[in-house]
């Protein structure tokens, strides 16, 4: 998943940055509105975290101008943060189409609850865990594994773990949400690139690769698609 953070002061927005990071999030950080704005022309994002008060354009307007504008993450959620008893930006802020608000300072753990659940809700899944064929991701527990055939007497069977590096996990991840449509090699770059790290397409396909040798046993291809990319398909035999 990848994440714009707007946020002018440094202090707060290493503190974010840093702790999406560590969650497996792939974060930009910009310090203005308008140069979130250019950002957000060039290149699309999953999940915005935009803060109010900013230098020049406030946090406000730039959510105006998103969700009025034809950029492929108009639609994306917008999570704003405000200072303590701003009650009418916060209101302004949902009014204008912000999905959610935290009020500073808070703590980390519930601004990555927040953000899980936006995600959730904009990629249409209906519970934390992700799942293709015997293969289960739990976004919130942060576990991935293979579920087993139950046994007699057993209501579900049991998950095998899967050991899975961050970036392995932000691929499966991007895959899930998508499955069972194809996910481009360009997509899943952006996924996992923030703009210090140097990732490049051939990062993508070694990870791509790992993947595939972690899933292969439990009867789950990642096929390559010639000139586009990668889509999970399941063996024959497999459900
Ligand atoms: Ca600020």
């Amino acid at each position: 998943m990848r994440l714009l953070l707007v946020e002018d002061d440094v202090m707060v927005a290493s503190g974010i940055k840093l702790g999406l990071s560590d969650a497996g999030y792939a974060v930009d950080w910009v310090g203005s509105a308008e140069r979130a704005l250019e950002v957000l022309a060039e290149e699309s994002f999953d999940l915005a975290v935009i803060d109010i008060g900013l230098p020049g354009m406030d946090g406000l307007e730039l959510t105006r101008r998103l969700r009025g504008s034809d950029m492929e993450s108009a639609a994306m959620p917008v999570l704003i943060l405000t200072a303590r008893d701003a009650l009418q930006d916060r209101v302004q802020g949902l009014d204008l189409g912000a999905d959610d608000y935290m009020v500073k300072p808070f703590e980390l753990p519930e601004l990555l609850a927040r953000l899980r659940a936006l995600l959730r809700r904009s990629q249409a899944a209906t519970s934390a865990v992700l799942s293709f064929g015997p293969i289960e991701l739990d976004t919130a527990g942060r576990r991935v594994g293979a579920r087993q055939p139950a046994h007699d007497g057993e209501s579900e069977g049991r998950l095998l773990p899967i050991e899975l590096g961050p970036r392995e996990w932000t691929v499966l991840e991007y895959l899930l949400i998508h499955a069972p449509k194809p996910a481009s090699k360009d997509k899943l770059l952006q996924a996992l690139t923030g703009w210090d790290r140097e990732i490049t397409p051939n990062a993508v396909e070694v990870y791509v690769s790992r993947l595939r040798g972690k899933l292969e046993p439990y009867g789950v291809a990642l096929r390559s698609i010639r000139g586009f990319g990668y889509r999970l398909e399941l063996a024959p035999g497999t459900s």
